[in-house]
């Protein structure tokens, strides 16, 4: 399939969210979290790489959020594509899904690992049996909370969503939460160890959480995570 470029918006340095259709499907069939992988040949070479989908299901439509890898072969290409131009591209995949909407959860991210909480977060909280959500949003500069309105204004809508947005360096204007998303995960969880946690992000982060879970006993089905390098 080809995905051709609709529109791009900066959302922060180096990161921005692009939107893509597939003419040749009506619809793009694929759960809150999955990935599709785009495939180009470049420098000679058959070059695959995956990204969540940061939208919910959309007729022909999906979203993605991305940042530039200095260095990197595909975020470049990505980077300098223009709306109209196409990528191929292969169908959604992946179990970074919501398992348990019945089940009180934390999903944790870092960086543009917010992209498949951003397709995931409404739809576990459309579900009627959903229970409490907690999401933890760490990044360094506040100027790269992406979507943060949105996520406000999912919590203004439902009374079981907190959005706790965490910066690392932080300018001194700044009064919420500051840090690694791994202080604030303890906080989130307290004396529960019923939840599912679900974490997206770079490999460093997605290890350190996993291990604190595991250390406090949370059982491995309860911990669903996508790592991107
Ligand atoms: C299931 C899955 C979903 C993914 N979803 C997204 C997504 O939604 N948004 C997104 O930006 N990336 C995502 N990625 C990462 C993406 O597939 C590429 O690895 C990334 O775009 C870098 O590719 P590259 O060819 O430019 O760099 P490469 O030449 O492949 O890699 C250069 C270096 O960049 C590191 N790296 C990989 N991803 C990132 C990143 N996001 N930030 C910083 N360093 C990174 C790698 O460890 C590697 O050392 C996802 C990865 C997986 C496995």
């Amino acid at each position: 399939m080809k995905a051709v470029l609709v529109s791009v918006l900066d959302l922060a340095p180096e990161v921005r969210h692009f939107v893509f259709e597939v003419p040749e499907v009506e619809r793009l069939h694929f759960k809150p979290g999955q990935f599709i992988s785009f495939q180009e040949t470049l420098g000679g070479k058959k070059i695959t790489r995956p990204y969540s989908i940061a939208s919910l299901p959309d007729g022909n439509r999906f979203e993605l959020c991305l940042n530039l890898v200095h260095g990197g072969i595909f975020s470049p290409y990505l980077f300098q594509m223009r709306p109209g131009d196409a990528v191929e591209m292969s169908a959604p995949l992946g179990f970074f899904v919501v398992r348990n909407p019945d089940k009180d959860a934390v999903f944790i991210a870092t960086g543009t690992g917010i992209a498949p909480f951003r397709s995931m977060a409404p739809d576990y909280l459309s579900h009627p049996q959903a229970k409490e959500l907690t999401l933890i949003f760490g990044v360094r500069y506040e100027h790269s909370l992406y979507y943060r309105d949105e996520f406000e204004a999912l919590a203004r809508r439902h009374a079981n969503f907190r959005f706790w947005p965490t910066l690392s360096r932080p300018e001194p204007s700044w009064s919420a939460r500051t840090g690694h998303v791994q202080i604030h995960l303890l906080e989130a969880i307290g004396d529960r160890r019923d939840l599912d946690v679900y974490i997206c992000g770079l490999k460093a982060m997605v290890d350190d959480v996993r291990g604190i879970l595991k250390a406090l006993g949370f059982d491995r089905k309860q911990i669903i995570f996508e790592k991107y390098d």
